[in-house]
């Protein structure tokens, strides 16, 4: 990253107290996590599935075809061994500061609390939370990955976990296609948008829903765009920065 927009982005944070950060995809790729709407994760999706990851990770897809949702979902939207990256760390360092009031992101994937974010708003919901559909009993990612839990009444092993208490079927806490998002959860982060005097947003194009709407949100006065690519809405900020988002923020935050 060049000098000057290194240091006017620290210049800016450290005039702010009240910065929100508002991530995509983009922020865990560097973690290995890649976007499953991302050409692999669709070609992937097309020839072993014969659907698109939207089709496949919908609500409707889930109910009609639970085997092959789990399969798909186990193997594309799970990753038990990733680790926080820099991005990760920056954020959570920030907070810790006193500098970062929120997070907001689209990502299930758990990391920023991994990292030792507090508050993280997650649109989408985690992985890491799983519950039984028929008495609500609530299970971590081992369990639906351990295949002993992966066996139906009639002695059938596959992909979806079942409760040890009760046999219903348990499901990940994330929001699929076709679902609504959390109403709390969407409060909340439209809350710490509304307040923040600084919202920096990264890893994301801001084309998939709700992510440009929140935008709107927001009514401080610098905003802050950290991506690989252009976006709509770069007009709109005070600085663009193209570039990987765990690269930019760990040389602002962590050295
Ligand atoms: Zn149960």
């Amino acid at each position: 990253m060049e000098n000057e927009i290194k240091n006017a982005l620290i210049n800016l944070i450290e005039r702010c107290s009240n910065i929100v950060f508002f991530g995509g995809a983009g922020v865990s790729t560097e973690s290995g996590i890649p976007d499953f709407r991302s050409e692999t994760g669709l070609y992937n999706a097309q020839t072993k599935y014969g659907c698109a990851p939207e089709e496949l990770i919908s609500h409707s897809y889930f109910v009609k075809n639970p085997e092959s949702f789990f399969a798909y979902y186990k193997e594309n939207l799970l990753f038990p061994d990733a680790k926080p990256n820099k991005a990760h760390l920056a954020l959570a360092k920030l907070e810790e500061r006193g500098k970062l009031k929120a997070i907001v992101t689209q990502n299930v994937d758990g990391l920023h609390q991994l990292a030792g974010s507090r508050t993280v708003h997650e649109l989408h919901g985690s992985v890491l939370r799983n519950y039984c559909l028929k008495c609500s009993a609530t299970y971590d990612l081992a369990y639906i990955l351990d295949e002993a839990n992966c066996v139906d009444q009639a002695g059938k092993k596959g992909s979806v976990p079942y409760c040890v208490k009760c046999g219903g079927m348990v499901r990940p806490d994330v929001v699929l296609y076709e679902e609504s998002l959390s109403m709390q959860v969407m409060i909340e982060a439209e809350t710490a948008i509304r307040k923040a005097d600084m919202l920096i947003v990264g890893g994301t194009s801001l084309v998939v829903y709700p992510a440009a709407g929140f935008l709107n949100y927001f009514k401080g006065d610098h905003l802050v765009l950290i991506n690989k690519s252009k976006t709509g809405y770069d007009y709109r900020a005070e600085l663009v920065i193209n570039e990987a988002i765990g690269e930019v923020l760990g040389e602002v935050a962590l050295d």
